[in-house]
């Protein structure tokens, strides 16, 4: 592709390339940088890489180009400590459309990836028919049977780490409780939300793809979690999911039409705030005004949905949670997810989340905001780069001695869940909501005739 039409995608954000005053000091903050040590893959090296790029002094379908931004997982950690407040989040996207509408010749896992996001993730039931199906593969312990005879393995490493994937997704991978389920109400799934509920004791939940798919107890706990505080769940049934994989893939238009779709899903009541229990999915929706900020029709609706998007745990702190009993765990500990902290700016929201949980015995977790490897499907694109992210994570949990792992992204509890399991360390994972149901259901504060 000419430079000419390079310079038209990176144009618009110009301003924010120039904003970086390279003085390296993202640099230790960057996973892929502290591993490789090379320059180009750290935050500094990849902003002179898009300069030129933008500039047309290096083609976009050059090898470094593709090579660094390619390996970059996009945690966002470099923004956090950034002194001129370079948007790299932003300018990642821009270089990632670059690649995507580029001639260059990727290799089978970026063209697999482009297969799926266009004729699976932007077909809602092609996309429920897969889950459908990975849930049988799940349950049906052919998944384990692969992983523990080594056939999986035989086929390669990248398949078995998959299957560990999908494995690290199943109830049975998190801590066993007694009372887990029991209380297992729907939320209300509603064609629309007007029920008249002012936005203090109302919320509507987004449940996402991955998180309705393979992971909806957490959705259920969230809902059960959000009644016991006085928000009343409701979940509007034409949405889908929310476009991050698009987004992180370069494929703008692709996010752009589900970002779309999910606005007019949650259109019914702009006063309700919007519920999530996922960092990307909740960092991807709260950035939909940046998205369709050159959308004429959408623009303005776009910045209300993002001002609407709370975190599970950004939500209970602005109403204060119930505590609830304490919950028959060994030690716990809490891995931040980068767009849960470096997106949605939830801070210790998630840590207090956790304390409502009556004599919680935690371990602090030495590293937690540093990104997991999992950043999406980065695991099973650059599955060398990730395992090494994976490893110092890994160590930090296994020097923390917990044996529960919490963490409000379900890419990165499946992330550590398959490290874990196949370096058979004795960790179990599991969303923290999912810990504060529990408490609620120890305190018996899920009373049937209530509910
Ligand atoms: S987003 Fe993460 S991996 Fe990418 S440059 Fe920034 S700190 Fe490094
Ligand atoms: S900290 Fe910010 S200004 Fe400094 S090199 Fe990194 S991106 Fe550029």
């Amino acid at each position: 592709m000419s430079s000419a039409s390079l310079t038209s995608k990176l144009a618009t954000e110009e301003q924010k390339l120039l904003a970086c005053i390279h003085c390296g000091l993202c640099l230790e903050a960057c996973p892929t940088y502290v591993i490789t040590g090379d320059e180009n893959d750290g935050p500094r090296g990849r902003l002179y890489l898009m300069r030129a790029v933008g500039e047309g002094k290096l083609s976009n379908e050059s090898r470094a180009f593709e090579r660094h931004i390619d390996r970059c997982l996009g945690c966002r950690a470099c923004e956090q400590v950034c002194p001129a407040g370079v948007e790299y989040g932003q300018l990642l996207e821009a270089a990632r459309a670059e690649l995507f509408s580029s001639a260059t010749q990727r290799g089978f896992s970026y063209k697999a990836l482009r297969f799926a996001l266009k004729h699976i993730w932007l077909q809602p039931a092609r996309l429920n028919f897969a889950f459908a199906v990975a849930r049988i593969v799940r349950n049906s312990g052919f998944a384990g049977l692969l992983l523990k005879t080594g056939v999986a393995r035989i086929v390669s490493r990248r398949f078995e780490f998959g299957l560990a994937l999908l494995q690290s997704s199943s109830r049975k991978s998190g801590p066993r409780f007694n009372t887990n389920g029991k209380q297992a109400n729907e939320p209300q799934r509603v064609a629309a939300s007007s029920n008249g509920n002012s936005a203090a004791t109302s919320a509507m939940l987004f449940t996402g793809c991955v998180g309705e798919g393979l992971f909806s107890r957490v959705n259920k706990a969230t809902a059960r979690v959000l009644k016991v505080n006085g928000i009343e769940p409701s979940v509007p049934n034409k949405q889908v999911c929310c476009g991050a994989l698009h987004a992180h893939a370069g494929d703008l238009a692709g996010a752009r039409a589900l970002a779309r779709q999910n606005i007019k899903a949650f259109s019914d009541n702009e006063a309700l705030p919007i519920v999530t229990n996922a960092g990307g999915c909740g960092a991807m929706l709260a950035s939909y005004g940046h998205l369709l900020s050159g959308d004429e029709t959408f623009a303005a609706a776009a910045r209300t949905f993002s001002e609407r998007i709370r975190d599970i745990s950004q939500q209970l702190k602005l109403v204060g949670s119930k505590a609830g009993a304490s919950v028959p765990t060994g030690p716990v500990t809490y891995d931040a997810s980068c767009h849960l902290l470096y997106g949605q700016h939830a801070g210790e929201a998630p840590l207090e989340m956790l304390a409502a949980v009556s004599k919680l015995n935690f371990a602090r977790l030495e590293g937690s905001d540093r990104c997991c490897g999992g950043a999406g499907i980065y695991n099973l694109l650059e599955p060398e780069l990730s395992r090494e992210v994976l490893a110092e994570k890994l160590a930090n949990i296994q020097a923390s001695g917990a044996q529960v792992l919490a963490t409000g992204n379900p890419g990165c509890q499946m992330q550590i869940g398959a490290g874990a399991f196949l370096a058979g360390l004795n960790l179990k994972t599991c969303h923290p909501v999912e810990l504060l149901d529990e408490s609620y259901a120890q305190a018996g504060m899920y009373d049937d005739d209530q509910f």
